[in-house]
């Protein structure tokens, strides 16, 4: 059976930075893409606040060019899912699609979480032309315009009160009769007087044209009526899912499904697993603390084997 040195499961900016330290420490480093190659970025459009591009760059072209790097040092990318993993004796064992089946010596989970949506077509139809689960990846292009936020925990308070500092006006659309955020973001919010709270209100439809989002439109389910707004931007802060499904049979997980790592590491509770980036994080999210996580889940690894 076929025994890797180094595995990286994911294609994010976590995976792609400790793709480019592994292969650069010589540990013959494999990737594992995953069904979203290029991960949560490429769901956006400009990522202007990665340090290094003063003109900003797609999220696209981003994690093509991380790719090249990490390809450019000896990483093996290969495409396909991950779907099973034995944790439990060494070399650890990894099963997935198409035909995955192999050993590994150590292993870099960095699988990212996935924003989660509310499932209407129109939603999808509108994604990265208006409609996006990440404020601070793209609030900037709102400037001066109308916009909505769904949600009624920390990051739908933090996202509006983020947005209000950039947009002309927020709806923060709600679907029961209070926020589940804490009390502190509930009176940021409130107090924050270009935010208008639409509590039991619900999203039926994004609406648009070619262009992009031209509004929504809700249920108001305290009368029972449907009402239209118009906005340019539709952001979802409905909470995240990590994807830790295969692995949490091995790792301690928070109740949500983050995997827990031993403060300032990448260990697990596993030697020889190491996490990093959005599996592993359920505050920062930022690409940026993605790829510096990388970075310490590769040195990590390094150590681990040195020590073996
Ligand atoms: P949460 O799970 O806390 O909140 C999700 C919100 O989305 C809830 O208001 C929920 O409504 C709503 N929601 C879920 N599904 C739907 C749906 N289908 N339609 C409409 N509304 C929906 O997720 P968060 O991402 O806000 O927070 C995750 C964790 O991270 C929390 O522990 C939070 O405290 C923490 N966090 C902390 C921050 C900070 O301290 N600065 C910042 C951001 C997050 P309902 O209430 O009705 O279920």
């Amino acid at each position: 059976m076929e025994k890797i040195k180094c595995l990286i499961i994911g294609s994010g900016p976590a995976a792609y930075t400790a793709a480019i330290y592994a292969a650069r420490a010589n540990m013959n480093p494999v990737i594992i893409e995953g069904l979203q190659p290029g991960g949560q970025l490429t769901t956006t459009t400009d990522v202007e606040n990665f340090p290094g591009y003063p003109e900003g760059i797609t999220g696209t072209a981003m994690m093509e060019d991380l790719k090249k790097q990490a390809e450019r040092f000896g990483t093996e990318v290969r495409w396909g899912l991950v779907t099973e993993a034995d944790f439990n004796q060494k070399p650890f064992k990894i099963k997935g699609d198409p035909g995955i089946d192999l050993e590994a010596d150590t292993v870099i989970i960095a699988t990212g979480a996935t924003a989660k949506y509310l499932g209407m077509e129109s939603e999808e139809n509108f994604k990265g032309r208006g409609v996006s689960a990440c404020a601070t990846c793209d609030g900037f292009f709102y400037k001066g315009k109308d916009v909505a936020v769904v949600g009624g925990g920390d990051s739908a308070a933090e996202e509006a009160h983020y947005l209000a500092g950039l947009a002309k006006k927020v709806y923060l659309i709600i679907r029961k009769d209070y926020m589940r955020a804490s009390k502190v973001m509930v009176e940021r919010v409130e107090k924050t007087e270009n935010i208008e709270i639409l509590y039991r209100h619900t999203t039926k439809e994004v609406l648009g044209d070619d262009m992009g989002v031209t509004g929504a439109l809700l249920h108001n389910e305290e009368i029972g009526e449907d009402v239209k707004i118009d906005i340019d931007g539709f952001f979802l802060a409905i909470g995240h899912t990590p994807n830790s499904g295969p692995f949490k049979d091995y790792l301690d997980t928070d109740e949500v499904g983050y995997i827990k790592t031993i403060p300032g590491t990448s260990k697990t509770n596993v030697p020889g697993i190491f996490a990093c980036g959005d599996v592993q994080d359920s505050i920062y999210r930022q690409a940026i603390t993605a790829a510096g996580s990388g970075c310490k889940a590769a040195l990590d690894v390094e150590k681990y084997l040195a020590a073996q």
